[in-house]
């Protein structure tokens, strides 16, 4: 569907690909338009979750592009990448958070007017465990979202360890609170005319997208260790 992406790649400034000690030269940061000769797209994914952001492979053969699509060179790499990723982790976490309330909300609905045994599920005491379970999720998710949008907005300088940090925990929260939700529903929960099965399949989606979480979670490990070393070793 897209007209063009932003591409961020490994680039040969005259050192090569590779650093000779291992790993890749980074970068740079171009805008490709997708009606330049040489590229073709294939068909977009059937993907399980978040249909609604189509994801397909995209072919270069012998692409050439202006110098005026590079957007930063090697200078610039690091800042641009690390910008996108604390701003796009942070608009995860926060709109994970709304699908953890939507799916509490559901839930909660579900269980006052699904009967069994003779009374609406949500008397029963093990019913209300579930749904306070959910609710202090989603109160957490919240809480977290919160605060990394006034940490962004508000102190010094973004972070990218704090928004990975809400990403991280806010979408695997989303997820249990989604996959219990789904579970209150019993069967009508897996079917597509309720609600659960779509919130279900995109917060499962939410673990990968972005960033896959033991990745980040990795990288966040990283930088706890280099900032530790640099303080106290
Ligand atoms: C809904 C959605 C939207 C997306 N939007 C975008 C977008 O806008 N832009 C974009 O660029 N991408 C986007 N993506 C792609 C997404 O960022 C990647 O799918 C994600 O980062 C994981 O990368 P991968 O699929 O290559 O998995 P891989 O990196 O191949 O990982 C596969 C598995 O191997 C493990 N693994 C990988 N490396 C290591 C390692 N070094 N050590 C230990 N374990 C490892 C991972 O934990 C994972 O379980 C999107 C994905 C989804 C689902």
């Amino acid at each position: 569907m897209a007209d063009c992406g932003l591409a961020y790649i490994p680039a040969d400034y005259g050192d090569g690909i590779r650093k000779p000690e291992g790993g890749t030269n980074f970068g740079a940061v171009i805008l490709i338009p997708f009606d330049v000769p040489g590229i073709s797209k294939g068909k977009p994914l059937d993907k399980l979750g978040q249909r609604t952001v189509p994801q397909g492979e995209i072919f270069f053969d012998n692409v050439r592009l202006p110098r005026k699509y590079l957007i930063e060179d090697h200078a610039g790499y690091d800042a641009s990448f690390f910008s996108v990723l604390t701003f796009e982790n942070m608009s995860i976490a926060l709109a994970l958070s709304g699908l953890a309330r939507a799916s509490y909300d559901h839930a909660i609905a579900y269980a006052h007017e699904r009967k069994q045994g003779g009374v609406p599920i949500i008397q029963h005491q093990s019913v209300q465990l579930r749904i306070f379970d959910m609710w202090s999720k989603v109160e957490m998710c919240r809480a977290l979202s919160r605060r990394v949008v006034n940490f962004n907005f508000l102190s010094g300088e973004p972070h990218c360890l704090a928004s990975v940090t809400s990403k991280v925990n806010v979408t695997q929260m989303a997820y249990q609170v989604a996959d219990e939700a789904l579970q209150m529903f019993g069967g009508n929960g897996l079917a597509k005319e309720y609600p659960m099965e779509k919130l279900y399949r995109d917060a499962r989606a939410s673990l990968i997208e972005d960033g896959e979480n033991n990745i980040l979670s990795l990288k966040g490990g990283n930088w706890l260790s280099e900032h530790y070393q640099e303080t106290h070793i």
